[in-house]
């Protein structure tokens, strides 16, 4: 550091407080960036990479830099990335800074707390979350979505998977940890969800949050969020006053779903390209409003297991899918209301222009409306969401009277402010309007008394208004009459005392004007302030009224029907359909299934081909439980179905790979899971368990797993095998079926029904499907002949009672194989191979 620059040691000096971050440094007109920040940014925003001369000159360090007028573009590229930058601005003047000038980091912006720009979704929270590692196994988690303004917080008990499950559903895109959080952990984290980690160590809530956390009694909450708002606090450095008092939740009182079961059954996106199209949030998204769209992803992240509460929110459903006229009316409404959340949080952030202050103007007129519908449903939970509404109508009147209808979007140049609001600026309009008007004037008179009739007044911002006569009119304009200013290649421009009078006055009016306007626009700005948590409130409310609406409207498009629920752990659907195959289907293509389900059919081993629609079966059923759970009407003509507590699938993923685990070991996983954590009152998927090992290998896993559920978890389940032989299962285990998913054969082509009903299937139509497939005749007919062969020898004996193990034992001595060899005899020369076998020290031995 010695030989550095001054400036170049300041910089480094502040460096070193943010080292896991960009350090935008403010050079004159230029964001620097130096050493191992400028290599990266470089690549990252493809910009170029140039160097600079130390002190000593023996060598050059790396630099980039960005405009500063630029720099908003470059910080989105970054932090979309998932990096963080902190801006370092010079905090003094450089005429009076003695040696270099001061600079300080005013911002650190990261993917959790930006406010703007493509990384913010219009449907989707931005969260930023902070956990805490109690080491008892219990974990405080907390979240903050800084453009809306919500805070949660909650203790988590379980294993740490338990917890990356948790924060994969929030879908934050920052963690803060303790310094010292376990790194293992850590880096687990970050292997299975793609989000950027924060340290702060301070766990004391900062004096502005603790009237946020009077709810907040446990010392573990507080501390967690104590975490989170520090954080904020250290590296916001500006107003959180749109901040909600925090809530507390508890996962427990939604349905459990693991980050897997969470992709597989493509609840928010899809495996194969992670888009939301053809997922089922996609499905029911019929919102009309941001807040709306964002609260029903939550929803669908976490069903609800209380049964009044989803009795309340389907009542709701019911009631709006017979009110066509009344439902369109408040969808209508709806759709002129402006992000109220987002808005509130760019009020108290002090960025909120006047157009979008028209906008919440526009979203007050609407809410009477909303109101008045809603009532006259005349639903009790609809009563309840609207009734206590505030139409914060003081605030309305003020934004009416005050802005205009089409104000711009900077606040600066006036153009916001009604005529009449304010009798200081109208009477500065006058002078402005009268001066105009004299000039126009003017131009008519000057026309009559010279006679020119091309003679115009105009204007420029350099030499103000001025007279203009083309050249061709200048002999017929009387000498002495006005002062020459300008000339241009065929005309003269002239002024006169009294126009540059005129001058002064509309000009110092109209910079009056716009200093006014900008004063009275900060003051209505304040004014709005004192109403955010008003808004807020309404928020919450129409957000909800527009997730319901939306229910209404896809289950009267797609047909749906009101679920029932029932205590007996019973399941009868009648014609389910898997909501979004059925959608990218042809009409009428989709096959119907009935599921039934109930104590002498805890499990039903599902068999059939491939590709005929086991896995389609198996999500249908935890798909309609899901919408059920989430009061939604279902896909079937009717249906049956018990609350679940947790749902758990393991169908075959693509995102296995990316973790980094072989695929069997993740399956094994995610099943230990499943089986462990289920209750009688969970539902579980499991496809193909054990298809990633040998035959036998796999079978007897399957068929110990299936027992396992079947004696001691007792949860309902669903099993696809390709294992023909486990359909005997049925014999032995009271509550186990076989169901089947048919196929016929016509004519040497197999013919895929998609029906499922019971029974085993008699055959596995592998050989078809590789027909169907077109592989080489040759292939197709060499397989049937080896089938052929295989079918006539013995059938595999289905092992119901552990035998003699059939492997070869090393390390055993008393098997009856190991027996056997000791017996047999031996020869000298073999004893010496077997004594220096024996010797060997296999553990240390290199391949
Ligand atoms: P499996 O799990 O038996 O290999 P899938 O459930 O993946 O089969 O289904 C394969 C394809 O069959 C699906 O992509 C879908 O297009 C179609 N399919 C499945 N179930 C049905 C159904 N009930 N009606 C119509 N088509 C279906």
């Amino acid at each position: 550091m010695a030989e550095h620059t001054p400036m170049i040691k300041q910089y480094l000096t502040i460096k070193a407080q943010y080292l896991d971050a960009f350090l935008f440094f403010r050079l004159g007109d230029f964001y620097e960036m130096f050493f191992d920040d400028a290599k990266l940014a470089s690549q990252e925003l493809e910009i170029t990479l140039t160097s600079r001369g130390t002190g000593t000159d023996s060598e050059r360090i790396p630099m980039c830099g960005v405009p500063h007028h630029a720099a908003e573009h470059y910080i989105q590229q970054l932090i979309e990335k998932g990096y963080k930058v902190a801006l370092c601005e010079q905090t003094e003047d450089p005429k009076h800074a003695k040696g270099v000038v001061r600079r300080e980091v005013v911002k650190l912006i990261t993917p959790g707390t930006v406010m703007e720009g493509k990384i913010i979704q219009e449907k989707e929270n931005n969260y930023i979350a902070s956990v805490t590692d109690f080491l008892d196994d219990t974990y405080g988690f907390a979240l903050t979505d800084l453009t809306t303004g919500e805070n949660y917080v909650t203790l988590l008990q379980g294993s740490w998977q338990d917890v990356i499950n948790e924060i994969a559903t929030s879908g934050a895109k920052e963690i803060i940890f303790a310094t010292n959080h376990c790194e293992t952990k850590i880096k687990q984290l970050l292997q299975q969800i793609q989000v950027t980690p924060s340290y702060e160590d301070s766990e004391q809530p900062p004096e502005a949050f603790l009237a946020l956390c009077v709810e907040l009694e446990q010392q573990k909450l507080l501390q967690t969020f104590g975490r989170l708002s520090s954080y904020l606090v250290r590296t916001q450095k500006r107003s959180l006053d749109h901040l909600q008092p925090v809530v507390y939740f508890t996962p427990t009182e939604y349905m459990r779903l693991d980050l897997h079961s969470k992709r597989n059954l493509e609840l928010i996106e899809t495996i194969r390209d992670k888009k939301k199209k053809g997922s089922l949030l996609w499905l029911v998204d019929k919102t009309v409003t941001a807040m709306g769209g964002r609260l029903l992803k939550q929803w669908i992240e976490r069903p609800l297991i209380n049964k009044e509460q989803i009795e309340k929110r389907l009542s709701m459903v019911e009631t709006l899918l017979g009110e066509f006229f009344k439902r369109e009316e408040l969808r209508e409404a709806l759709k002129e209301v402006y992000d109220l959340e987002r808005l509130a949080g760019k009020v108290a952030y002090g960025n909120v222009n006047a157009r979008e202050l028209v906008q919440l103007k526009r979203s007050l007129q609407q809410i009477p409306n909303i109101v008045l519908t809603v009532q006259e449903l005349k639903n009790p939970y609809g009563e309840e969401l609207v009734n206590d509404i505030d139409l914060c109508e003081d605030l309305l009147t003020t934004l009416a009277n005050s802005l205009k209808e089409d104000p711009p979007i900077s606040i600066k140049e006036g153009g916001i402010i009604r005529d009449g609001y304010n009798a200081q600026l109208d009477q500065y309009r006058d002078a402005s309007r009268n001066g105009k008007s004299w000039i126009t004037e003017l131009e008519q008179k000057e026309r009559q008394v010279t006679g020119i009739r091309s003679l115009k007044v105009g204007y420029n911002k350099v030499f103000g208004y001025y007279i203009e006569v083309t050249r061709a009119n200048l002999a017929n304009l009387p000498e002495g009459r006005y002062e020459r200013k300008q000339t241009l290649s065929n005309a003269e421009r002239f002024i006169t005392p009294e126009l540059k009078e005129k001058e002064t006055l509309i000009l110092e009016a109209e910079e009056k004007i716009e200093q006014l306007e900008y004063d009275l626009f900060l003051q209505i700005r304040e004014d709005v302030k004192r109403y955010i948590s008003k808004l807020q409130f309404v928020a919450k409310k129409v957000s909800e009224l527009d997730c319901l609406q939306s229910f209404a409207l896809v289950s009267e498009g797609n047909h749906y029907t009101k679920p029932e629920f029932n205590e007996d752990r019973q399941i009868v659907i009648v014609e389910g359909r898997h909501p979004v195959v059925e959608k990218v289907l042809q009409s009428g293509e989709y096959v119907p299934n009935d599921v039934q389900m109930n104590k002498e059919r805890e499990i039903l081993l599902i068999t059939g081909p491939n590709m005929a629609g086991k896995s389609t079966y198996m999500r249908q059923l935890a798909l309609i439980s899901i919408l059920a759970q989430v009061g939604c009407y279902v896909p079937a003509t009717s249906a049956v179905i018990p609350i679940f507590d947790q749902v758990f699938t393991r169908i075959g993923a693509a995102d296995d790979l990316a973790s980094g685990q072989s695929t069997f070991m993740v399956e094994m996983l995610e099943t230990k899971n499943a089986i462990s954590k289920a209750t009688q009152e969970s539902l579980i998927l499991l496809d193909e368990i054990g298809r990633g090992t040998s035959t036998y290998d796999g079978m007897a896993l399957a068929q110990a797993i299936i027992e396992y559920i079947h004696e001691e978890v007792g949860a309902k389940t669903l099993f696809s095998t390709h294992y023909h032989e486990l359909t005997i299962l049925e014999e032995q285990l009271t509550s186990l079926k076989n169901v089947h998913v048919s196929a016929v054969e016509e004519s040497g082509k197999v013919v895929f029904l998609h029906k499922v009903v019971d029974g085993q299937a008699d055959k596995s139509y592998g050989i078809y499907v590789a027909e169907l497939a077109d592989l080489p005749l040759q292939v197709i007919s060499r397989a049937k002949t080896i089938l052929a062969t295989l079918e006539n020898q013995p059938k595999v004996k289905q092992i119901t009672e552990p035998e003699e193990p059939i492997q070869l034992s090393l390390f055993t001595e008393n098997t009856e194989v190991a027996k056997k060899q000791s017996k047999a005899s031996v020869s000298d020369d073999e004893k010496k191979v077997l004594a220096s076998l024996k010797k060997i020290d296999i553990l240390n031995l290199t391949p």
